[in-house]
């Protein structure tokens, strides 16, 4: 049987700590789709489908992976792929308890898929898309945290909001 993980997230946007995992999470499984979660009443920087389209850039030659997005129940979308795993990426203490309980909930939702984590590779420790957003809204350099192409993205969105001022 192929083992194939979703792994979901905002990705608002994709990081080079995403990657890593992404990277990581494909010498374990023989399929992974990198799925953007997203909920209307969640605000977000990037839209979904920019959100996908840089997704789809920075994964554009890795082989066994492709990109989605869905906005419903995680375990049903998961059964629904043929999928049985549900990867995650663990960075501070402070993701622990968020992560626990969502592995719980969605145990209890479907006992048949299970959670695995991977630690963060020590460069993405402190690496967040929020951090990232905040850095670059104020106009620091978030080069080498982020793929060349969301790095462009950042810059094009905050000189865009900045001549908008
Ligand atoms: P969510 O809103 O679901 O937390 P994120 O895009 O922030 O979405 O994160 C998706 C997953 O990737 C989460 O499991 C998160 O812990 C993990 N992740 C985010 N940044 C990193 C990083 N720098 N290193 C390792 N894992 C990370």
């Amino acid at each position: 049987m192929k083992k194939i993980a979703v792994y979901p997230g905002s990705f608002d946007p994709i990081t080079n700590g995403h990657v890593d995992i992404i990277t990581r999470g494909l010498r374990m499984f023989d399929e992974l789709i990198v799925l953007v979660a997203f909920n209307h009443n969640k605000k977000a920087l990037f839209s979904v489908q920019e959100r996908v389209d840089m997704i789809g850039e920075v994964i554009r030659d890795y082989k066994n992976v492709r990109v989605d997005c869905f906005a419903g129940l995680l375990v049903e979308y998961v059964k629904a792929n043929g999928a049985n795993v549900i990867l995650r990426g663990l960075r501070a203490l402070s993701d622990f308890e968020y992560e626990f309980q969502l592995a719980l909930i969605n145990r209890r939702l479907n006992r048949e898929v299970e959670t695995v984590f991977l630690m963060t590779g020590y460069k993405w420790f402190y690496t967040s898309s929020t951090i990232i957003n905040e850095a670059a809204s104020l106009g620091g350099s978030v080069k080498g945290l982020v793929p060349e192409i969301v790095n462009a993205k950042l810059q094009e969105k905050f000189h865009c909001m900045k001549d908008n001022l």
